[in-house]
C-alpha cells in the first residue's frame, strides 16, 4: 500500500496541486490512523484507489502514445530550477489538441496541470502524480490594431512583435517571464499596468474539451488574479487591444523598463519574482501594502534554508543559490510567513503556485 504520511511528524502530507482537488471531491473521514482527511483521503484510502490512479494513467498514455513521455524531469521548465518529474507530460500545439487530452485526462479522473514558462510555480521535488500539459500553442496575427496571439507565446516576444508593428500597450510587461497564458491567468502586471488592461477577449478550453471564446469581463480579472483561477479553464489564444505608436519611442519604453528590471531583479539567480502578494490596503500608495516591506521588517533579507536565500535587494524574492531544493525553498518561505504573522499579525499569500505534496510545515531554527 501506497501511504502517504510524512514519517517525522506521522501527519498527513498536503495535496497542493489542483488537480487533485478538482477532480476528487468527497467527505472528510478519517483513516486507519485516525488523522483526519479530506478529498486526498481517496488516495491515501488504499491500494483500490491507488490503482485505478494507476490504471488511469496507464489509459491516458496508450490513447496518446505519441505525446505522452513518462517521468519527464521538470527542473528545467520552471524559474526556480528546482523539482521532481511528471509522471505523464505533453506538449500541445493546438486548440483542439489540448481539449482533446484535457477531455480525456478529466474523464479518467487523472490530476493535471497546464505549465506555461513555469516563472510563477514552485514545483515539489517529489514532482508531480498526474499530467504536466506544456502549452505550446504559438502564433500572432495582426489584425488592424489588434494582435492575435497564441497562449503559449513568451510574454516578452508578444511585445517585440508589438514593437515591430508599431503597436503601443504592452510596454508595462517588458521582461515578465512567462507565456501570455501564464499571464492572463495571473493578470500579470508591472509599472502601473495589468493584463487586464489591454486583452479584450480570450479563447479557452474546458474540462469537457469544449473549445469558445469569452470577453475580458468574464475573466474577473483583479490583483494578480483572474476567473481561471477557480474555472481551471485554460487559454489557447487571446486578442490584444493596442494603438498605433511610434516605433522607435515604444522600443525605447521597453529597453528602459528592461534596464529597471535588471537592476531591481536577481535576474542571474533562479527565483520565481515576488513570493507574496501585496496585500490590500487603500491607505497605501497604489492601494497596497508591500509584502517586502514586512519582510525586511522581520530580517527576512538574512534569511536561508540550505541553498534558498533572500535577494538582497528585495526581501519579497526567494533565490536558488545553486543547487537548493524545492523543500528548502518552501521551507525559507514558511519561516518568512510566520515571522510576519508573529511581528504584524498579517497573514501572507503566496504568489507562486505550489505544484505536488509538500511535507507540513516543519522549520528548523537554522533559517
Ligand atoms: C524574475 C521574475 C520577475 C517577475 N516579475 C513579475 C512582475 O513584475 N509582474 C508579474 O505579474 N509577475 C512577475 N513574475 C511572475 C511570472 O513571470 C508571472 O506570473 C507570469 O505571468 C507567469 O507566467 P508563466 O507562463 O510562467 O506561468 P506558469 O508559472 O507556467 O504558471 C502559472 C499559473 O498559470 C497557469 N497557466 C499557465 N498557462 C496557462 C494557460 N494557457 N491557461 C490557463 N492557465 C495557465 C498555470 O496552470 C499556473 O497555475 C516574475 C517572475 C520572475 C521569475
Amino acid at each position: 500500500m501506497r501511504k502517504k504520511i510524512n514519517p517525522r511528524k506521522n501527519k498527513p502530507i498536503k495535496l497542493t496541486d489542483r488537480g487533485i482537488y478538482e477532480n476528487l471531491t468527497g467527505p472528510v473521514e478519517t483513516n486507519q490512523f485516525g488523522l483526519q482527511m479530506g478529498v486526498e483521503a481517496l488516495y491515501l484510502k488504499g491500494c483500490g484507489v491507488y490503482m485505478d490512479l494507476e490504471r488511469a494513467i496507464t489509459e491516458l498514455q496508450m490513447k496518446f502514445d505519441n505525446l505522452m513521455k513518462q517521468n519527464f524531469p521538470l527542473s528545467g521548465l520552471n524559474t526556480f530550477g528546482t523539482g521532481g518529474s511528471a509522471r505523464l507530460y505533453a506538449e500541445v500545439k493546438t486548440a483542439e489538441g489540448l481539449a482533446a487530452v484535457v477531455k480525456e485526462a478529466a474523464s479518467l479522473k487523472v490530476p493535471f496541470f497546464m505549465l506555461g514558462g513555469g516563472s510563477n510555480v514552485l514545483i515539489s521535488d517529489r514532482g508531480y502524480e498526474g499530467l504536466i500539459i506544456k502549452n505550446a500553442i504559438k502564433g500572432f496575427e495582426v489584425q488592424g490594431d489588434y494582435i492575435m496571439c497564441g497562449a503559449g507565446e513568451d510574454l516578452q516576444d508578444l511585445i517585440d512583435f508589438a514593437t515591430e508593428q508599431g503597436l503601443t500597450g504592452l510596454e508595462f510587461a517588458s521582461g515578465i517571464y512567462g507565456t501570455v497564458g501564464g499571464a492572463i491567468y495571473g493578470n500579470a502586471g508591472a509599472y502601473g499596468s495589468e493584463i487586464r488592461n489591454v486583452m479584450v477577449s480570450a479563447d479557452l478550453v474546458d474540462r469537457e474539451g469544449n473549445i469558445r471564446t469569452e470577453e475580458n469581463g468574464y475573466f474577473e480579472f483583479n490583483y494578480r488574479t483572474s476567473k481561471l483561477k477557480q474555472t481551471h479553464e485554460f487559454v489557447t489564444r487571446a486578442r490584444f487591444a493596442l494603438k498605433k505608436g511610434d516605433k522607435k519611442a515604444i522600443k525605447s519604453k521597453v529597453e528602459e523598463i528592461i534596464a529597471i528590471r535588471k537592476e531591481k531583479l536577481p535576474l542571474d539567480k533562479p527565483s520565481a519574482g515576488c513570493f507574496f502578494k501585496n496585500i490590500p490596503d487603500k491607505t497605501q500608495e497604489f492601494g497596497k501594502l508591500s509584502a517586502g516591506k514586512l519582510l525586511e521588517q522581520v530580517g527576512a533579507k538574512e534569511a536561508s534554508c540550505g541553498r534558498a536565500a533572500v535577494f538582497n535587494r528585495h526581501a519579497n524574492i526567494l533565490i536558488n543559490n545553486g543547487s537548493a531544493t524545492s523543500s528548502e525553498i518552501r521551507r525559507l518561505s514558511q519561516e518568512l510567513k510566520k515571522r510576519v504573522k508573529v511581528k504584524f499579525g498579517i497573514d501572507l499569500q503566496e504568489e507562486v503556485i505550489l505544484l505536488g505534496e509538500f511535507e507540513e510545515d516543519n522549520i528548523s531554527s537554522d533559517i
